[in-house]
């Protein structure tokens, strides 16, 4: 039974505000799930994963040109694969794609031959999972637009949990306003009898496709 269960995921890290949402995670016993990248310091992953939050794999580069082939994308996962494992010592077993499954960048590029449904396979066959969401917070859409950020994110953090679900958020380590935000989110969350999560084994995966 997944319903009420809310699952944090922090994409495009780390940076210095990772230090800031750890602590607030530790504050009050929460763990939560980082897809990192090449960005920010290898001692804030190894801090995710000594606090006991799962480490995740986003993309080394962030750059549409990964899903120029299968190739090219295996290339760049593989990259921060090795990061995280030369950091950790584990082997990182969820992925989520920059843009998310339904990612139409792929498709933008004239000269790309593949689908998601390629990279999919790809993943499946290397025994990788790969995650999307079901509650975004808009910190890096149209909450980076207006004047109180903070409480943007808080708003939509609100309005799309639902508690007959398990709600797989996505977030961004590298915006202020969402550290910012964390702990109103939390207790929010914690007053409405949502449980906290990391993504596991045990975790159904959201999937846009
Ligand atoms: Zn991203």
């Amino acid at each position: 039974n997944t319903s009420g269960v809310i699952y944090l995921t922090f994409d495009d890290g780390p940076s210095t505000y990772t230090y800031q949402i750890l602590n607030t995670l530790a504050k009050y016993n929460i763990k939560a799930t980082f897809f990192v990248t090449k960005a920010g310091s290898d001692d804030a992953i190894l801090k995710e994963y000594q606090q006991g939050h799962t480490v995740a794999l986003h993309t080394y580069t962030h750059d549409w040109n990964i899903y120029q082939s299968v190739a090219t994308y295996l290339d760049d996962l593989n990259k921060v694969a090795n990061r995280v494992k030369s950091i950790t010592g584990v082997d990182a077993k969820y992925v989520r794609f920059p843009g998310g499954s339904s990612n139409q960048k792929i498709y933008y590029r004239s000269n790309n031959t593949i689908t998601i449904y390629d990279l999919i396979n790809a993943l499946n066959e290397r025994g990788y999972k790969y995650f999307d969401w079901n509650v975004s917070v808009e910190d890096a859409g149209g909450c980076a637009y207006v004047s109180s950020k903070s409480a943007c994110v808080l708003n939509n953090f609100k309005k799309y949990l639902r508690s007959n679900q398990e709600n797989i958020v996505l977030m961004h380590d590298i915006k202020s306003y969402t550290a910012a935000a964390l702990e109103d989110m939390i207790i929010y969350g914690i007053n409405n009898h949502y449980t906290f999560k990391a993504i596991d084994d045990n975790t159904t995966p959201v999937h846009f496709r």
